[in-house]
């Protein structure tokens, strides 16, 4: 289906860093309805479902409200979206009237304390998410204030919790602004349900079942309160947490078990009051994924944004192909949130959508991206059976011999999207797994040869084979081979380009020697990272959890660059000069946003 844009022409206002075509102020028919005079417009008395988000209503399958509320629209239900409420005041969410159903609450698609404070505690001046850039949009942890504010609102109405920062804050974690251990979100926020990772099948099951009076608890994908513990793993319980910093590595690890196997459920006690996390639900099948992109999305911010929003600039032409990730990092949410497991979607599928942008009335000519979590996993699938995988990563330390690649199928997806009438160019800005992309030289050739546009993103991380292994990242020299075969191509191809390394600074197990070593790699070289960010320690991930604990996966003890000073050395000695002196900027990518400092640029491979 076409977009549902108007061709009015406007000011630069809503123009995307000079690289966008005309702007356009969108028809507000085509967006979701916001206010009563949307849903008298669409002739509906009342509505079924609120969406209440921390991001501004951008309608385009990266979002990840908009593309729910898009499910549920497809499933037959009355839907409206309350995008950056205020919360000082309940206007903003009553605005439609009560839902007939529920409310979803998202804090947007970051935690909301990563979107609002750097890695060095400082607090962020922008916010991608947001009309204009600027921050202040959003309450600091914002699931647990918009719940509150739709309680007072709407008394006993049903309150389900999903997005990044429910997800990743399910059970009792670390939470490094604080410097301590919270309860569960869920908990904390008094909802009735959270749904974690990708919520497409368990929202709509949600909204039945409230429909026809059943339960929501026992959802696969969810965590609820209970009585007592479901029959399957005990994790250790919050109390537990408290007195022992060792137990988080193995809360954490069942929890990433339960994600990859889906077997049973997994307990948490909270002083008296239990949480139960279900089993994740099988990933959506390629139709299912076929289908959901196949929605009438705009792409487009709502009129009512009162400015251009960076992060849909950043995405607008971009193409989601594939979900999930087999690498398993041990810093990266990804794991946890979408699951290992890897479901593409099809080539007739992407085309659709591609034909679509290119009738949009901003369209430039250029297709930013066709990937995913890692671009060249797409149509790479398991032999084996992931339920009784006993592996961490299914790349790390080395490929696993049960993941059957499909790179060659992925350079002739590329090279059909650049033969969709209107497109001119064709860029992977999600970047390639290097150590995946070595395993088949014609891919390699062929796509540095024609995808890569100038600049490729890789992710090597570190240089330093102890560190490395913490991050569950494979050899450096594996990087050193890529780089050297990169730059033939690209001579071979006449082409002048550049591999742009994101790289961490003061990840746990980490020294300043450590740091020096990778700094001295890099000058070797005579080039100056250009994307290098220090390490978070955001909820969840098994890296926050080493963080915490000071010890690595088999409890031997670590060093962990703990306070704001060496933290902010180690991170000086790869970016160059003294400590940082300036506010990181929020860059984007497709594992979401990251902290990094600009500092320079990498010579010609
Ligand atoms: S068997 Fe191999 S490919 Fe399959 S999930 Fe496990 S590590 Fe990944």
């Amino acid at each position: 289906m076409a977009p549902r844009s108007s061709k009015r022409v406007t000011p630069a206002r809503n123009r995307g860093r000079g690289r966008e075509g005309p702007s356009v102020v969108p028809d507000r028919a085509g967006f979701l309805p916001v206010n009563r005079r949307d849903l008298a417009a669409r002739g509906w008395d009342g509505i079924d479902i609120i969406l209440v988000t921390g991001d501004a209503y951008v309608d385009h399958p990266a979002f990840g409200v908009p593309l729910l509320g898009r499910v549920l629209e497809a499933a037959g239900y009355r839907v409206g979206i309350v995008a950056q409420p205020r919360w000082n005041v309940p206007d903003d969410i009553v605005a439609m009237g009560r839902p007939r159903l529920f409310c979803g609450i998202s804090a947007g698609s970051l935690d909301s304390m990563v979107a609002h404070y750097t890695a060095f505690r400082k607090r962020r001046r922008d916010d991608a998410y947001t009309p204009g850039g600027g921050a202040g949009r959003r309450p600091n942890r914002a699931a647990i204030v918009y719940s509150n504010l739709v309680r007072q609102a709407f008394p006993g109405l049903p309150i389900v919790l999903g997005g990044i920062e429910a997800s990743m804050r399910r059970c009792a974690h670390y939470d490094f602004w604080s410097d301590r251990i919270r309860r569960s979100i869920l908990l904390d926020a008094r909802a009735d349900l959270l749904l974690y990772g990708m919520s497409e099948r368990g929202i709509v099951e949600v909204a039945g079942r409230i429909d026809s009076g059943r339960g929501i608890e026992d959802l696969a994908g969810a965590t609820y309160v209970s009585d007592a513990p479901a029959p399957g793993p005990l994790l250790p319980s919050w109390e537990e947490l408290q007195s022992d910093p060792k137990a988080l590595l193995d809360a954490t690890l069942a929890v990433e078990r339960q994600v990859l196997r889906a077997d049973a459920p997994c307990s948490q006690r909270h002083a008296g009051r239990t949480i139960v996390v279900t089993p994740p639900p099988p990933p959506l099948g390629t139709a299912e994924l076929d289908r959901i992109y196949d929605l009438p999305f705009t792409r487009d911010a709502h009129p009512d944004c009162d400015g251009p929003v960076p992060a849909l600039e950043m995405v607008r032409w971009s193409v989601t192909a594939v979900r999930g990730c087999g690498g398993g990092c041990s810093f990266c949410s990804l794991a946890l949130h979408q699951g290992r497991r890897l479901c593409s979607r099809s080539e007739a599928s992407i085309l659709r959508e591609v034909a679509r942008m290119t009738g949009h009335p901003a369209w430039t000519g250029s297709v930013t991206d066709v990937g995913g979590p890692t671009a060249n996993l797409w149509g790479a699938r398991c032999t084996s059976a992931p339920a009784s995988c006993r592996r961490s990563s299914c790349l790390f330390p080395a490929l696993c011999p049960h993941l059957r690649l499909a790179q060659g199928d992925y350079l002739r997806l590329l090279r059909h999207v650049t033969g969709v009438p209107g497109v001119r160019h064709v860029r992977v800005a999600s970047g390639i797994r290097h150590d995946v992309a070595l395993q088949d030289p014609d891919f390699l050739r062929g796509f540095v040869a024609e995808f890569v546009g100038g600049q490729l993103k890789v992710a090597p991380e570190h240089g330093v084979a102890h560190v490395l292994r913490l991050m569950r990242k494979t050899d450096f020299s594996i990087f050193e081979r890529f780089a050297g075969i990169f730059g033939e191509r690209s001579r071979e191809a006449g082409r002048e380009q550049y591999l742009v390394p994101y790289l961490l600074s003061a990840f746990p197990g980490c020294t300043m020697e450590d740091m020096r070593h990778l700094a001295e790699w890099f000058r070797r070289q005579g080039w100056r990272p250009q994307q290098v960010q220090c390490f978070l320690p955001t909820p969840g991930t098994v890296a926050t959890a080493m963080f915490h604990a000071g010890c690595d996966l088999e409890g031997r003890p670590i060093h962990v660059a703990r306070g704001d000073r060496e933290r902010e050395d180690q991170h000086a000695l790869l970016v160059g000069g003294s400590r940082p002196h300036r506010q990181p900027r929020q860059t984007l990518s497709r594992k979401g946003l990251t902290g990094a400092v600009e500092t320079g640029t990498p010579p010609p491979s």
